[in-house]
């Protein structure tokens, strides 16, 4: 039987939390005990919530009501420390969440497993990203990204996306805000096709989890309207805009999304956002040998986004099963931004991470493949 968003505490916020209280006649300061148990100590059975008296947890057990934490239902560790996490919901759906330590330690190759503490009690890490997902598959249909062979399942509840956050932080044993731990709100999905939800989200991890909003980054194919939107938010992650072309007929093809919103709405909504001290827009960038690879192209992208506190962050195109195009070499790619750096405009060659588990963007589709095979 399907159960909704209404019969979890996970994705309640405290106004919620009050209300639901107070139809059962407790004082509003239970919730926030509801709110420590579920966002900070990450516990996942009411009857384990200590904090709450017995014939409360039983009542809330009589409504149907649980915690709704996601489950880990598959882990791949990656070479290179990343971890990629299947995370399955109530209802049978799952998505992909990773894991990426970074610094020193944060590259296995010293035999621990990564994130676990090492032998003289340090961790074999100094910070790390949490890549989310916002919805079971994409609608979006990007030519070069694997999720889109999925097509849209369906939106993520705001539970479900903090979720993917607290049962990752559960498995490493990691405590935010000492720990330091960034996410990325770039996995399966568009979020701002889920927009409600993700922001909720943002929310309660901000104020719930205790991730500061200055280390949270949500990356969107360009949903125009939401960008406005998002610009008018009091508290939101950095934005990040998959531009992936220099001209319309490229970017078109390549992300059928720009036949609706083109390259001069998606830069005109980049110009109007409002940044704050000292923030930039990130342009993620796709290199796809032959068809937006050119100097030429990286000519084009300087001169869309002069003027623009910007800086682009180039990926080699990730490849897989189904997807049509080729990785450039990394001449090519140390061609294309110093191209752009010539231009003023900061660009960086992001290095793929868990390659070998398929945890690299637009990877995630292999979920499946590789999960029902009998190596791990
Ligand atoms: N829907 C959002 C977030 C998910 S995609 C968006 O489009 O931004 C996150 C990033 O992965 C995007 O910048 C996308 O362009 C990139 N990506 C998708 N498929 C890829 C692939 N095969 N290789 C490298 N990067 C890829």
């Amino acid at each position: 039987m399907s159960r909704s968003a209404e019969n979890f505490l996970l994705g309640m916020d405290r106004q919620e939390l009050v209300s639901l209280l107070e139809r059962a006649g407790e004082p509003p300061y239970r919730a926030d005990q509801i709110l420590k148990a579920v966002y900070q100590q990450r516990i996942d059975s009411i009857a384990a919530i200590s904090t709450l008296p017995q014939q409360l947890r039983a009542k809330f057990l009589e409504d149907q009501l649980s915690i709704g934490l996601p489950k880990i239902e598959n882990r791949f560790v990656s070479a290179d420390g990343t971890i990629r996490y299947l995370i399955g919901f109530q209802d049978g759906q799952s998505v992909e969440t990773v894991w990426m330590p970074e610094g020193d330690g944060g590259e296995a190759g010293d035999g621990t497993e990564a994130g676990e503490p090492s032998g003289n009690g340090s961790r074999p890490w100094d910070r790390a990203t949490i890549c989310v997902s916002s919805q079971v598959g994409c609608a979006v249909d990007c030519q070069f990204c694997l999720t889109a062979l999925l097509g849209v399942k369906r939106n993520l509840t705001a539970g479900e996306i903090v979720g993917q956050v607290l049962a990752v932080l559960n498995d490493r044993h990691v405590s935010p805000p000492q720990d330091r731990v960034n996410l990325v709100f770039m996995g399966m999905g568009e979020p701002f096709l889920n927009y409600d939800n993700f922001m909720k989200a943002v929310r309660l991890l901000v104020g719930e989890v205790g991730i500061p909003e200055s280390r949270m980054t949500v990356s969107t194919a360009g949903i125009v309207p939401r960008i406005h939107d998002f610009g008018k938010e009091p508290v939101r992650p950095k934005l990040a805009i998959s531009l992936n072309a220099s001209n319309d007929d490229v970017r078109s093809r390549l992300m059928p999304i720009n036949r609706k919103w083109n390259l001069e709405m998606l830069i005109a909504a980049a110009r109007d956002f409002p940044l704050r001290n000292r923030e930039r827009i990130t342009f993620e960038y796709v290199l796809l040998s032959g068809v937006n690879d050119e100097v030429v192209h990286a000519q084009q992208v300087a001169a869309l986004l002069g003027g623009l506190r910007s800086k682009v962050n180039l990926i080699a195109l990730n490849p897989g099963p189904g997807i049509d195009f080729f990785t450039p070499g990394t001449d090519r790619v140390s061609a294309f931004q110093s191209v752009l750096m010539k231009a003023g405009i900061p660009a960086f060659v992001r290095r793929p991470r868990g390659r070998d588990i398929y945890a690299a963007c637009g990877q995630l589709k292999r979920t499946v493949e590789i999960a029902t095979s009998p190596a791990q």
